[in-house]
């Protein structure tokens, strides 16, 4: 079998390089190659020796998720159903805007949390990805995209749980942020989590940690039992307890990110409960319309409800957004990526 080295570190492709009995520096300048130049044929890695590159044909590979279809919003948002080595797909987003652009990466195929107005919830866990599978998602998509700026913002957003799949995603992490390689600033790369409280707290003691956004949606137990099953394992008051815990970084803001489901969620008295409970964290909340998903028993808020509920938490005292999700119309948007690959035509 060949060495799959789309994944390794710096550190394992020097140690690669010195069990073939070559230089040490040629690991890293395979590294450099992969990541910050972003050739995947070993026949362009010009760096390399003529021999080295040879024993690389036979004795490596780099495999990128193939590109299976790409779908092109209206506003610019591509949602790219990526095949991973053995057939499962994922999905990666692209969002694109004046001065950098955004990427959604999954984390896992599938997801086993079972959030109820989740798309992905209804695949359940196919299987976790690989730190390589995380990375590649983005090595593909920047590879399609030639009119990309300079500034990539990373959002570990797509399928899956991140803190679920705690070790590839840290080390996906570690990848992005290597100043030998992709160079992306840590704080420039947020995980998402419904919530799982040994993962935020793991994450906390972490020397080198993205940021961090916390998927509430609710504001009470009952709510949010009802919402994110996930709650009754980890509930609301040891979540914000973990939060207040959390050590943030200078100029650092936690992130919650607030679904708002049509007479659900979105009342007076849900913004007010919102602002009791993240008082005094140094935090933003994101407020995310929901975005409609086939067969699920939920609706839009009114536009009127959502205006309401951010001047609540803006009089509060609260740092309040609403985001408008983009790429609705392909399926790219929060809470809608299912592996639909029939849902739009593709992109040409
Ligand atoms: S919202 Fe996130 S954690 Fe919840 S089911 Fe969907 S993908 Fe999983």
């Amino acid at each position: 079998m060949p060495t799959e080295l789309l994944g390794l570190t710096l550190d394992e492709l020097r140690r690669l390089a010195a069990a073939w009995g070559e230089p040490a520096y040629r690991g890293q300048q395979l590294f450099h190659a992969l990541y910050a130049e972003r050739r995947f044929a070993f026949a362009r890695m010009t760096n390399l020796s003529h021999s080295l590159r040879e024993r690389l044909e036979r004795e490596a590979c780099i495999t990128l998720p193939a590109l299976q279809q790409r779908y092109t919003s209206a506003d610019g948002t591509v949602r790219y159903l990526l095949r991973l080595a053995d057939g499962k797909t994922v999905e990666t987003v692209w969002m694109p805007e004046a001065r950098r652009q955004t990427l959604c990466l999954s984390t896992q195929a599938g997801c086993a949390v079972d959030c109820h107005f989740c798309a992905t919830a209804q695949l359940g866990l196919v299987r976790n990805l690989t730190a390589g599978e995380i990375v590649g998602q983005a090595l593909a998509v920047l590879a399609d995209q030639p009119r990309r700026r300079s500034n990539t913002n990373i959002v570990l957003m797509g399928q899956g749980e991140p803190l679920l799949n705690y070790d590839a995603t840290l080390k996906a992490v570690r990848l992005f942020a290597d100043p030998k390689g992709m160079a992306i600033p840590l704080l420039k790369i947020t995980l998402s989590t419904s919530g799982i409280l040994p993962g935020i707290r793991r994450l906390a003691g972490e020397e080198r940690r993205p940021k961090l956004a916390l998927s509430l949606n609710a504001t009470t137990d009952a709510q949010r039992d009802a919402l994110m099953p996930i709650n009754r394992k980890y509930p609301l008051g040891e979540l914000l307890a973990a939060c207040r815990d959390y050590p943030l970084r200078a100029r650092e803001r936690l992130t919650f990110e607030y679904v708002l489901l049509g007479g659900v969620n979105d009342t007076p008295e849900d913004a007010r409960r919102l602002v009791a409970l993240t008082r005094g964290l140094r935090a933003k909340i994101n407020l995310i319309p929901w975005n409609a998903v086939p067969g699920l028993p939920y609706g839009a808020p009114a536009d009127e409800a959502v205006a309401t509920f951010q001047r609540i938490l803006r009089r509060g005292g609260c740092l309040a957004f609403i985001r408008r999700s983009r790429g609705q119309d392909v399926a790219a948007a929060c809470g809608q990526l299912a592996s639909l690959d029939t849902s739009a035509p593709p992109a040409t």
